[in-house]
């Protein structure tokens, strides 16, 4: 038996990719004089590196930024090595000798990481520098080390801890990042995030690194205009069923039917990234009528309420778009509720 290319899905995702590239635009715009870059690890946030990276690229992105070395091969498709680089540096004398072997730029974090890459052969490289995130980047006082100021260094970089705040924290940031510029000689210089472009033109240097406003998310208040909705997806109903008042729905029987219910099977669960915590007081859509969701999540399934709906079983409906209010009654990040949409979705 010969199988079909694709498999029949019950669940897909619609990317906008004119939204996708008109985010990155505006993006650019909000950075001034530096360029946007783009961070695309964790597959593009979720959505899936094939369909986000081309159409980053032809809105005239020249940066993508990644965590680990087993997501550099999916970008390696689009963009070459040298547009590519590696958040999370060398960890040993294999990933120093896989980078040197794909072209790909290592962010160097530690002095440790510094001597691998040199090891290696060394080469152009980025450096991260911690000011005050404590999460990864060397710290200012190991910058005169003979190591680093032997590195060749493209972009030094360093992260914000509170962008999305109006914290203190960015200005001391801030001038941490200024002192360190003193210290080693690079190419351009990287601070700020998503939220980061947002706290001013102090923040932008020469380079930015949005990730998640690129995908819908709204990083920063100051973000809400500017950003349009990229991710838009969906799940089939694959039973519809009428339920009598006392009729109860779902593992420990959360939602009782007070009144005579027509109620539908969703192919959606939390392993696909539709947690528990979004159950209660969110709702799908379909053709503008809101479905709100009964019950407990399942694995692999959700109930929701089909009153005043005609969607009928097999039809696709809407799953929840809003970032922001998602992110709000769930008690999830943004960053979460796209980063956990699974491998089940149709990404085509
Ligand atoms: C993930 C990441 C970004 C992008 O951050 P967003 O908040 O998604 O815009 C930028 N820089 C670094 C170092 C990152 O790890």
């Amino acid at each position: 038996m010969t199988l079909p290319e694709e498999p029949p899905r019950s669940l897909r995702l619609r990317l906008d990719r004119m939204a996708l590239a008109a985010n990155w635009r505006a993006l650019d715009r909000l950075s001034g004089e530096a360029m946007a870059g783009a961070a695309v690890k964790a597959d593009a946030y979720g959505l899936g590196v094939d369909a986000v990276v081309p159409a980053l690229c032809d809105a005239g992105s020249r940066h993508f930024f990644l965590a680990h070395w087993s997501e550099v091969a999916a970008v390696l498709e689009h963009v070459a090595g040298s547009a590519i680089s590696v958040l999370h540096g060398v960890r040993n004398a294999e990933e120093a000798a896989f980078a040197q072997a794909t072209g790909v730029i290592p962010t160097i974090n530690s002095l440790r990481q510094a001597k691998l890459w040199t090891e290696s052969g060394g080469g152009t490289c980025h450096l991260m520098v911690d000011t005050g995130i404590n999460r990864l980047g060397m710290a200012l006082a190991e910058l005169g080390d003979p190591l680093v100021q032997s590195l060749d260094v493209d972009i030094l970089m360093s992260h914000l801890a509170s962008a999305d705040e109006a914290s203190p924290q960015n200005a001391r940031q801030l001038g941490l990042f200024h002192q360190a510029t003193q210290q080693v000689q690079a190419g351009r210089l990287s601070l700020a995030n998503s939220a980061g472009i947002m706290l001013g033109t102090d923040y932008h240097f020469d380079l930015t690194r949005p990730g998640l406003a690129l995908y819908g998310g709204i990083a920063h208040p100051g973000l809400a205009g500017h950003i349009a909705q990229v991710a838009y997806p969906q799940a089939a109903i694959i039973q519809t069923r009428q339920l009598t008042a006392g009729d109860s729905v779902g593992y420990n029987a959360l939602w009782t039917a007070r009144q005579p219910t027509r109620v539908g099977t969703v192919s959606i669960g939390y392993a696909d990234g539709f947690l528990r915590t979004m159950g209660p007081g969110s709702a799908l859509q379909h053709a503008g009528d809101l479905l709100p969701v009964l019950g407990r999540v399942s694995m692999d399934m959700i109930v929701v309420d089909l009153t005043g709906s005609d969607a009928e079983e097999g039809d696709f409906i809407d799953l929840p778009g809003d970032l922001p209010a998602l992110a709000q009654s769930s008690g999830l990040s943004q960053y979460e509720i796209l980063t956990l949409m699974g491998r089940r979705f149709d990404r085509g």
